[in-house]
């Protein structure tokens, strides 16, 4: 505001100052330029309108010719008598001799002039002059007179010539003083002149050239013709150049002081005194007139405005030359003009008023930015719509008219062209607008159009904002809003956004919901569920045979026939073969039930393309008891009971068991302990001797895997074998146990065979060819020494590629066992087509050997048949002498057990076998 007030006070300023300025013109303030304006003006004036001599005043002038003729200088008195009388011839009027005759000259010379005079007969007018009498004392002025010889018989009358402020002879007095007496000045004297005293203008339109002129030298010659003189006035004076009588005057340059006498008398006589009118009022006039109009002409445009002021000088103008012409009025125009100057300075500046010029800037700025939206707006790819508080369209794009085209040229109205879901929502808003108007609203809508599947989907951005319009003096007017609507079309974002979250809920390749969204969904299910984890056995096997391509058609199979399960709730993919079912839990067979239903959807093998494939369901069952129950528990336990479902061929599927879960977690645990503990050195062997049941002479011995946890201590391989074999850490476990045994079996004595166990898992994974070839280099040991002991679950599994890997290491070499023979699935023909050189008979049947008959005639049908395999029988587990008795004499070979020595290390291995070497009572039992 304040800011305001001062910038409206700094804008008058130069009004104020061009006013002031156009008042003090008429009162002189600017009269040294006025008076050049005035001179310069002043002077074109006479020679517009040029006059012509009256002819009633002639000159004799003493020209050159005059002065060459005569000789002398000064001339002596007597020619100007001569003159005189010359003259008398004429008969003129008045005879001025602008001569000095102030000092006298030869008595002679003077008495011939005062004759002349005499002779003249009193018509002679002799000039007096007033100067400074005294060099550099201005205050004294003497009066020069003609000497008393001849003022006696001449009139006197001033011959002064004075010069103006510009240097010029302008204007002439019409008498001065002398010596108390009031003497006409030449002018008046030659024109006759009776008015008032004073000074007056000459009127240089009077054309000297014009005045008769004639020579001296002419008229002493009686060359000039009596016409020409007669009756008039005569003026004798100086006109060569070198008399140096001449004077600077307005319009016609330098001219001698005779003609300028003769010019100031022809003013009086033609009645051209000029006089001058009284110009303050009329100034004063114009002043208001120009003010005015430059403040009221603010409209008009600038070159008007200037041409205005042309004219009014040139109407000044005119009117000043009018009046000198006709009215012999002298109107000086200079201080006009400083003031119809003024009020053009004082129009442009009125025209250029700051703020009204950064107004029209702002307004210019304004209209651009308004071409520039509009442009914006036109060619926005998202519909844009601006409209006004009467829900009226004012400004749209043109891919708003693409998206709802108009019905009709008028329809400008938003009702009548927006889906109705946004339209009902504009009006809402423009509503609320106007309850509590002056605050801007926002809103995003969200709506649809059209049906499945062609349905489009949008978002529409909805302001409202109040209009704020500036009015050109200040001011605001806040009386509606503007509204604007960008309708951005969200449909193929829509379609993206849903494809990435069924990407990220569920499984691409069954369709089914991923562990994560099924945990969520569990979530959200109240009352008591069953869920149960679905696996495949041996999945990774039929995966193999089959290949990826058609492993990949087996899943989705797979889950097909799980969605045909009636009372599912959920269904998830939880692993490579593992699936999940969540149902409600209603009464207490429910669990069973559903593990019936979902064995009998695998009943039939799946046909793939011709190829049918037998599936082997296990189920893992969990009962969730309470609403809170974390989901992620019921998937672990469901899980935890397929893989004890899995793990006992004889149960397809299991309850969830709180010990077996405790069992597992330890595992868990310890897979992940065991890598470091490997590293750490907490692996080492031992190794149990196995002896010729014959002789008792150790002919080699076991490598038994050791691991000293730091804290629970000593780890049994039966718990952590299953462990790694599950991890596939068994890869790592086996190649350091075959490398530590090659390394220890050299340090034996040379007959002495190492074995060392393999898992299947090994032999599965590939790379055990590589493992015994480095072990084997790495130590030096003879191939033949090494025997590897291999479970049946490994031949079972395994492929053509097992039985030729297996034969490639006995082509090397090395010795095959297997063992724990009778525990798992061979039966006694499948033993035929195996490349084996060993059969280890199971500690189990060793163990009741004595007790039970029965397992006398599995022995002797065993070790009847490895003979008829040309295999050698090892018996494991042999405790007692006893059983050590019964086997010799069954015949079998070899022999392991703590009858002959309990795991031990390779010092102690070495003192056993030396004992049982040495001493044949031991070696014999
Ligand atoms: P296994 O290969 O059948 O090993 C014989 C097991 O019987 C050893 O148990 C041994 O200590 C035990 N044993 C030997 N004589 C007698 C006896 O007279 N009475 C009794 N009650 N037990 C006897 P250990 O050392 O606990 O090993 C258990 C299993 O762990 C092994 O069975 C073998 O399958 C596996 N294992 C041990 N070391 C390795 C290894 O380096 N690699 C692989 N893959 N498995 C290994
Ligand atoms: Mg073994
Ligand atoms: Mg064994």
């Amino acid at each position: 505001m304040a800011f305001g007030t001062h910038r409206a006070a700094f804008q008058h300023i130069p009004r104020v100052c061009l006013i002031l300025l156009a008042l003090l013109a008429p009162f002189g303030a600017f009269r040294p330029v006025t008076a050049v304006i005035d001179q310069f003006l002043g002077e074109l004036r006479f020679s517009a309108f040029q006059r012509d001599a009256s002819q009633q005043i002639a000159f004799i002038a003493i020209d050159k010719d005059s002065l060459e003729k005569i000789g002398v200088w000064p001339w002596p008195r007597g020619i100007y008598a001569d003159i005189l009388d010359s003259l008398s011839h004429f008969d003129p009027k008045d005879i001025f001799f602008d001569i000095d005759f102030s000092t006298p000259s030869s008595p002679q010379e003077d008495a011939k002039l005062a004759e002349a005079l005499d002779r003249a007969g009193g018509g002679v007018i002799l000039p007096i002059f007033k100067q400074h009498g005294k060099a550099g004392e201005l205050s004294a002025v003497d009066l020069t007179k003609p000497i008393a010889l001849f003022s006696d018989m001449a009139w006197p009358a001033f011959a002064n010539v004075a010069l103006d402020d510009a240097g010029l002879v302008s204007r002439f007095a019409t008498s001065d003083d002398a010596e108390g007496l009031r003497i006409q000045t030449v002018a008046t004297v030659l024109a006759g002149y009776e008015g008032p005293d004073g000074t007056f203008p000459i009127d240089y339109s009077i054309q000297p050239t014009t005045i008769p002129t004639f020579s001296v030298s002419d008229l002493l010659a009686g060359k000039i013709p009596a016409s020409s003189l007669q009756g008039k006035t005569i003026v004798i004076g100086a006109y060569a150049t070198e008399l140096k009588d001449i004077y600077p005057v307005p319009v016609h340059g330098a001219i001698s002081g005779p003609l300028i006498h003769i010019l100031a008398a022809e003013t009086i006589l033609q009645d051209r005194l000029l006089g001058a009118v009284d110009q303050l009022p009329l100034e004063l006039l114009l002043v208001a007139a120009v003010i005015a109009a430059a403040l009221a002409a603010r409209r008009v445009p600038v070159l008007s405005g200037v041409a205005a002021t042309g004219l009014a000088i040139v109407g000044m103008e005119a009117a000043a030359l009018w009046l000198q012409q006709s009215g012999a009025l002298i109107l000086h125009t200079g201080e006009s003009w400083t003031i119809v100057l003024l009020g053009l300075c004082l129009f442009i500046s009125e025209k250029f008023d700051f703020n009204r010029f950064l107004l029209r800037r702002a307004m210019a700025d304004r209209r651009l930015a308004r071409t520039v939206l509009q442009q914006i707006i036109a060619e926005s790819s998202d519909a844009v719509i601006v409209f006004d508080d009467r829900l009226t369209i004012v400004e749209a794009s043109q891919s708003a008219a693409a998206l709802w085209p108009r019905k009709r040229a008028e329809a400008r109205r938003l009702d009548r062209t927006l889906p109705a879901d946004l339209s009902s929502a504009v009006e809402r808003m423009a509503e609320n607008y106007r309850t509590e108007p002056g605050h801007s609203l926002a809103e995003t809508i969200h709506f649809s159009t059209d049906e499945p599947p062609t349905r489009r989907y949008f978002e529409a951005s909805l302001t409202i904002s109040p209009r704020v319009v500036h009015l050109e003096r200040g001011g605001t007017d806040q009386s509606s809003f503007i509204g604007s609507l960008i309708v951005r079309d969200r449909t193929a974002q829509r379609k993206y956004e849903q494809e990435l979250l069924r990407l990220s809920q569920t499984d691409e390749l069954t369709g089914l919901l991923n562990r994560r969204e099924f945990a969520v969904r569990l979530a959200r299910e109240s009352g008591p569920v069953i869920v149960a984890a679905v696996g495949f056995h041996r999945f990774e096997v039929v995966a193999k045979v089959l290949g990826t391509m058609l492993s990949d058609r087996l899943l989705p199979a797979l889950a097909d026939r799980l969605r045909s399960l009636p009372q599912a709730l959920l269904l998830g993919r939880l692993g490579p073969d593992r699936f999940v079912i969540a149902i409600r839990d209603g009464h207490a067979g429910a669990a069973e039930a559903l593990a019936g239903a979902v064995a009998e959807l695998f009943k039939d093998p799946i046909d793939l393309g011709g190829s049918m494939i037998p599936v082997d369901v296990r189920i893992g069952l969990y009962r969730s008891q309470a609403n809170d129950e974390p989901p992620a528990n019921s998937l672990a336990y469901s899980e935890a009971a397929l893989e004890s479902a899995c793990s006992v061929s004889s149960h397809w599927w299991r309850e969830f068991d709180p010990a077996l879960a405790s069992r597992q977690e330890r595992a868990r645990r310890l897979e992940h302990e065991m890598r470091a503990g490997l590293q750490r050195g907490e692996f080492f062997l031992l190794y149990q001797p196995q002896v010729d049941l014959k002789t008792g002479a150790v002919v080699g011995a076991e490598a038994l895997l050791r691991w000293n946890h730091p804290e629970t201590g000593a780890v049994s391989p039966a718990e952590f074998i299953p462990v790694a074999e599950a991890s596939g850490f068994i890869r790592d476990l086996g190649r350091f146990a075959l490398v530590e045994a090659c390394r220890a079996a050299r340090q034996w004595p040379s007959p002495m065979s190492v074995a060392v166990n393999v898992s299947g898992v090994q032999i599965q994974a590939g790379g055990l060819l590589d493992d015994v070839r480095h072990a084997l280099a790495e130590s030096g040991l003879a191939p033949g020494r090494l025997h590897l002991e291999i479970t049946e679950s490994a031949f079972v599994e395994g492929s053509r590629a097992v039985l030729d890997l297996i034969a490639v290491l006995r082509d090397m070499g090395l010795s095959i066992a297997l063992d724990d023979f009778g525990t798992g699935y061979s039966s006694l023909s499948y033993m035929t087509s195996m490349p084996l050189d060993k059969l280890k008979i199971d500690q189990s049947f060793i163990r009741r050997l004595a007790a039970t008959p029965g397992n006398l005639v599995i022995i002797q049908s065993i070790l009847s048949l490895s003979q008829g395999l040309r295999l050698k029988t090892v018996a494991e587990g042999i405790e007692s002498q006893e059983e050590w008795d019964i086997l010799r004499s069954l015949g079998c070979e070899e022999g392991q057990g703590y009858l002959f020595g309990r795991p031990m290390s390779t010092p102690d291995l070495l003192v056993c076998e030396r004992m049982r070497a040495e001493s044949p009572a031991l070696r014999a039992g």
